[in-house]
């Protein structure tokens, strides 16, 4: 996943805390007694969790196949349960009924101009033990395609998005009537067979290309860590991002037992044509097959075949029904209820699901929670009471999309609104740098946290490596300085693919994804491989980064739980809302000089001059030059939020050394306010056409679907060519701004008033 202007930063509060000793510096939030307090017990808690029991976690509970609605899915959760039991924990399991499809019929063969039948299937290997439990394992297929049953001519169309089509009407090939074959990666695969659709294709393959997660990159499995001939990728291809994530049939509320369904034909989130995902080993008959213009150079992959774009003459015939089955979710809720604060409530949660497996995606990530929930046990049995509430959450069907947190965060939609301050996501975890993603509210906090994690490897704190190699890896002299100068490492925006997407687009709470990893590459995602044998040999398998993990998160948990006020910051955040102000107008301009230059090209003759009659192509269209947009009111709202953002820092600065539990009332006002913070940011009618997503600075892109789209309103509104649409939403951005300025600056003078 995934930067700028030089900004002079007047830090206050900061910074270079000395890794593990007693600290002089007082805790953003805290009075300096209790920040000392605060520091004893987190050191505590970082000498507790144990790479070893990450190791016998992930042995268990990814020694079988454990998809949702599978015997060892429900035993899992059990087993997770039991555990946050036995360390002292109150817990309890929550479940919910979703649409849940898994395959019938699963037919791909080539019909024209030779015959060919896919296989479909991954072997079971000698070497890997768990390889050959067949009979519980889930058949390679993308969950949420529709049920299909289509013969048609080929065409390749690269990753399968916008852009690709572009390409595509260029070379005068249409998929019209086609089935599409498309490369994983580059965007969500969501997104390949949506985009295919609405170009008029009937069905959709999606294959692995070696040179994105094969034998180009590394040896393959077992004998490196790499995607082999027979791999396939399962996964979602549920539009979420147009529609919603979660349950089908319950969108926006909670799919309790008693909950309203839609008819199965009302469900806005299912594909519009069958999609079949299929190894290596299966498309490159099928692509060796197909003749029509070559593909453009950055188009073809590592294959010892020459890649054609089609239609055909390979003709195939795709058949998948699925069983669509109402399916029961298992999400796993642990608390440890605050002393001072019990309705202010921190979240921390990892999936349990797997699409098989699943030992890497998500056990790597769920066996570092559980070694957190562990040791927060240990520390409450020593005497550590936390201010605010603690819930622990170990989710089930993250796979389809999303589905136990979504219907969890429907159903108690009302509560989370009221008490839920921040919540914080992990998923698959690996070896490497730290990455943080988050609202922008909390990037100084989090930033804090790194400076007090070591680096497994380097010794460094996780901080300062990640300073380090991001300076080694940035593309100019501004980049590095920023990364010199700036107090704070600049945190990613949260777009999905993981559970806090309903916590912080659906609900407004302020939420942070972590993990670590980019050392190790691996090709087994959402396979058979993804198992104890290929964690064990080619990922952590010493479990020092899962360690890592549970002491970041776990001393994170604790940090927010026990400040006297909530350490949110908002200088950083107002930074970056006029950053992206600038982006906005950048991609603006940039996209009005292509279009112009464009035009002016056709007018020139470029395109006849460049015509090759063996080779046709098409001229692109004349457009017309997009309009200017006004961006002044958020960049009046951007410079309000930064007075306001600079004046909260200095009286919290002021005031925290005198914190003390007689202005108990106070501060929980202050608190709630704080906690509105990110509730602000979200609009009730949400976004353009999706109103499930509220929140008007964060989403998914809609032709994206993980990846994130900042300001998605008016950023979507230019890529989309909706002018008039971006011009409303910077209004509606800009009145939610100036809202949060208003807000941030009454949280100040509350402050003063102490
Ligand atoms: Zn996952």
């Amino acid at each position: 996943m995934h930067r700028f202007a030089a900004v002079l930063l007047i830090v206050i509060l900061s910074v270079p805390s000395s890794l593990f000793g007693a600290d002089e510096t007082a805790l953003v939030g805290y009075s300096p007694r209790s920040s000392q307090g605060e520091r004893e017990w987190e050191a505590k808690f970082r000498a507790i969790p144990d790479p070893a029991n990450q190791r016998e976690y992930m042995r268990r509970l990814s020694a079988r196949p454990h998809h949702v609605g599978s015997p060892y899915d429900k035993d899992n959760a059990e087993w997770i349960l039991a555990r946050f039991k036995e360390w002292g924990l109150e817990a309890h399991i929550e479940t919910f009924d979703v649409l849940f499809p898994t395959p019938k019929v699963r037919v791909l063969e080539m019909v024209e101009p030779t015959k060919f039948t896919a296989k479909l299937d991954e072997p079971a290997l000698a070497i890997d033990p768990t390889s050959n439990q067949k009979s519980e394992q889930l058949p390679t297929y993308n969950a949420y395609s529709i049920d299909g049953d289509v013969t048609a001519p080929l065409v390749f169309v690269n990753y399968g998005v916008p852009e690709d089509y572009e390409k595509l009407e260029r070379l005068g090939v249409s998929v019209k009537g086609a089935i599409v074959i498309a490369k994983y990666y580059h965007s969500w695969r969501g997104i390949k067979p949506k985009v295919a659709a609405e170009h008029g294709a009937i069905g959709c393959l999606i294959y692995s290309e070696p040179q994105d997660d094969g034998y180009t990159r590394d040896d393959v499995f077992p004998q490196g860590p790499m995607r082999n001939p027979d791999g396939v990728q399962r996964g979602s291809v549920m539009d979420f991002a147009s529609a919603s994530p979660g349950d089908p049939l319950t969108p926006g509320v909670g799919a309790t037992p008693d909950a309203k369904r839609l008819p199965m034909k009302e469900a806005k989130s299912l594909t519009k044509i069958p999609v079949l995902p299929i190894s290596y080993g299966d498309a490159q008959p099928l692509l060796a097959a197909l003749k029509g213009p070559m593909a453009p150079d950055e188009w073809r992959g590592s294959l010892p075949i020459p890649y054609h774009v089609g239609p055909g003459p390979a003709k195939v015939h795709l058949k998948v029904e699925f069983n669509w089955d109402i399916k029961p979710v298992y999400d796993v809720i642990a608390k440890i209820p605050g002393s001072v604060a019990p309705d202010e409530w921190i979240i921390r949660g990892n999936h349990h699901d797997a699409w098989v497996n699943g030992a890497e995606d998500p056990v790597s990530g769920q066996a570092a929670l559980l070694e957190e929930g562990r040791a927060l046990g240990e520390l409450v049995k020593q005497g550590w009471k936390p201010r605010r509430t603690i819930i622990y959450a170990a989710w089930d069907g993250e796979e389809p999309m999303l589905l136990g947190s979504t219907e969890w965060a429907e159903t108690h939609a009302d509560e989370l609104r009221q008490h839920a301050a921040v919540y914080i996501n992990s998923d698959a975890n690996g070896r490497g740098l730290f990455f943080m993603q988050g609202s922008h509210s909390l990037e100084q906090f989090i930033n804090g946290v790194a400076r007090d994690i070591e680096d497994p490897e380097t010794k460094l704190t996780v901080w300062q490596r990640r300073q380090l190699s991001e300076i080694a890896d940035a593309k100019s002299p501004d980049e590095r300085n920023e990364l010199r100068q700036r107090a704070d490492l600049r945190i990613g925006a949260l777009g999905s693919g993981t559970d806090f997407t309903a916590f912080v687009d659906h609900l407004g709470i302020a939420s942070l994804n972590l993990g670590y990893g980019g050392e190790d590459d691996g090709g087994i995602y959402h396979s058979i491989y993804d198992d104890f044998y290929w964690f064990t040999h080619f990922s952590d398998f010493d479990f020092i980064y899962g360690r890592a993990l549970s002491q970041t998160i776990g001393t994170s948990v604790m940090r927010l739980a026990d400040a006297e006020v909530l350490p949110f910051d908002f200088v950083d955040f107002a930074d970056t809302v006029q950053k992206y102000t600038k982006d906005l107008g950048k991609l603006l301009a940039d996209k009005q000089e292509e279009i112009r230059e464009r035009n002016k090209e056709l007018e020139e003759g470029v395109f006849k001059a460049t015509f090759d009659p063996r080779r046709p192509t098409v001229a692109p269209a004349r457009e017309e030059i997009p309009p200017h947009l006004n961006f002044a009111p958020m960049q009046n709202a951007g410079e309000a939020l930064t007075r306001s953002a600079e004046h909260y820092r200095k009286a919290l600065a002021q005031k925290q050394a005198s914190f003390s539990e007689s202005q108990l009332e106070s501060l929980s006002a202050l608190n709630r306010r704080l906690i509105e913070s990110e509730r602000k940011l979200c609009n009730e009618d949400g976004l353009p056409r999706r109103s499930w997503y509220k929140h008007l600075l964060y989403a998914p892109g809609v032709y994206t679907g993980y990846d994130v789209k900042t300001v998605p309103g008016v950023r979507e509104g230019i890529e989309q060519k909706r002018y008039a649409e971006a011009e409303q939403e910077i209004v509606r951005v800009s009145k939610a701004l100036e809202d949060e300025a208003s807000l941030i600056e009454s949280a100040a003078e509350m402050l003063e008033k102490q």
